[in-house]
């Protein structure tokens, strides 16, 4: 298949080249466009074939469902079966933006998008394309992220390229994605609020938004996550409840430590072990990189800022372009929970897991 690639001026002065993409869509065909967390490969979500071809090109599990994405909160309501305080609260805060709420699908909501489950995930995207898109096709765009199945997700248009050329008849290309990372998953179910999955809005920003609604979190069962729960979490309860997701080809290690003396230390220590790898490459920040003098390995950084936006934001990219370096190795720094710091750490320990995905746990996050 011929690949074509549609660029979006900067001014956005050709969004109009977008309308043929639609009835391309209307068509059945799936089309990779960029959002503000990652860039997504969407198809019309009534189209049960088109959708099905979006698991064939990722190599998705079947069981594993995909979330609609809608212009307005007025149209993403029509998709559930109930709405209510806790949705209006929620959507008001965060939508658009990279936030993806989960709720019980409307009984005559017909998709395979949400893989035979009775819930169904949507969210609003921030993003001038994207949001440009849906309004041509007039409907939901059924769109997980654009790699291969496992891969980091691309955050630009010559990464989606890596992963999709001859695979889709378009890529649509804008700017490197503003959060880099994917949305964050809530699940409103059962009168029960569950944080499915840390992303670009933080489980404390979920709190804060509920607390000035007069909604109590902890009535909902929804907890902010500390550092502690998630030392907790991230040893696997059962076997297969972490495998290896978002990951580049090569080994990925954490570089651990609470402050950077002993990350420094911890580095040290495994060069002096030999355990670094044949071609170690590295993703740091600045500040870590000035004190890791002489080191001959390719070296990515980022500004380390309080929100961790920069980190996050480069952590995909860096993952692949470490690859394309052919490093054996990649070392990433830790960082705190502060901002997307808890969405940093999901994907970079799973990043780092060595086990693979059994299929029998479930959909995977
Ligand atoms: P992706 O867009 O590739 O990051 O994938 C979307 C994520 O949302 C997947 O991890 C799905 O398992 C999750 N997801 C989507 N819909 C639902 C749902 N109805 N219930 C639980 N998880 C969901
Ligand atoms: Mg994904």
């Amino acid at each position: 298949m011929n690949t074509k690639l549609l660029y979006i001026k900067e001014d956005l002065s050709n969004l109009d080249e977008l309308e043929p993409i639609a009835r391309a869509m209307d068509k059945g065909q799936v089309v990779c466009f960029p959002t503000e967390t990652v860039y997504g490969l969407g198809a019309r979500y009534d189209l049960d074939e088109a959708v099905k071809e979006i698991f064939r090109v990722k190599g998705r599990p079947q069981d594993n469902p995909l979330i609609l994405h809608e212009s307005s909160v007025e149209r993403m309501a029509a998709y559930y079966k109930d709405w209510d305080k806790v949705a209006e609260t929620l959507t008001a805060a965060f939508c658009p933006g990279p936030f993806t709420l989960i709720m019980e699908k409307a009984d005559d909501l017909k998709t395979v998008a949400s893989a035979g489950l009775n819930t169904i995930g949507l969210r609003i995207p921030d993003h001038p394309v994207a949001h440009a898109l849906i309004k041509y096709l007039g409907r939901a765009i059924a769109a997980p992220s654009a790699n291969i199945s496992g891969r980091p997700s691309p955050t630009n248009g010559s990464d989606a390229y890596e992963d999709l050329a001859g695979k889709v008849p378009y890529i649509v290309v804008a700017d490197p994605s503003r959060v880099g990372l994917e949305s964050t998953i809530v699940s409103w179910v059962g009168g029960k609020l569950e944080l499915l999955r840390p992303g670009g809005i933080s489980a404390k920003q979920i709190g804060d938004a509920l607390i000035k609604a007069g909604i109590d979190p902890l009535d909902l069962g929804f907890k902010v996550f500390s550092m502690e729960d998630y030392e907790k979490e991230s040893k696997p309860r059962a076997p297969g409840m972490k495998y290896r997701h978002y990951a580049p080809r090569a080994n990925v290690h954490i570089i651990k430590g609470d402050n950077l003396e002993d990350k420094l230390s911890y580095i040290k220590e495994h060069i002096d072990q030999g355990s670094i790898g044949l071609k170690p490459g590295f993703y740091i920040s600045i500040e870590l990189n000035k004190r890791l003098s002489d080191n001959p390995w390719p070296v990515l950084t980022f500004e380390d800022t309080a929100d961790h936006h920069a980190g996050s934001h480069y952590l995909f990219t860096a993952f692949r372009e470490l690859d394309r370096e052919a490093c054996s190795d990649i070392w990433v720094e830790n960082l705190d929970f502060n901002g997307l710091g808890q969405a940093y750490m999901n994907r970079l320990e799973k990043a780092a897991c060595k086990t693979l995905r059994d299929p029998s746990q479930g959909p995977h996050l």
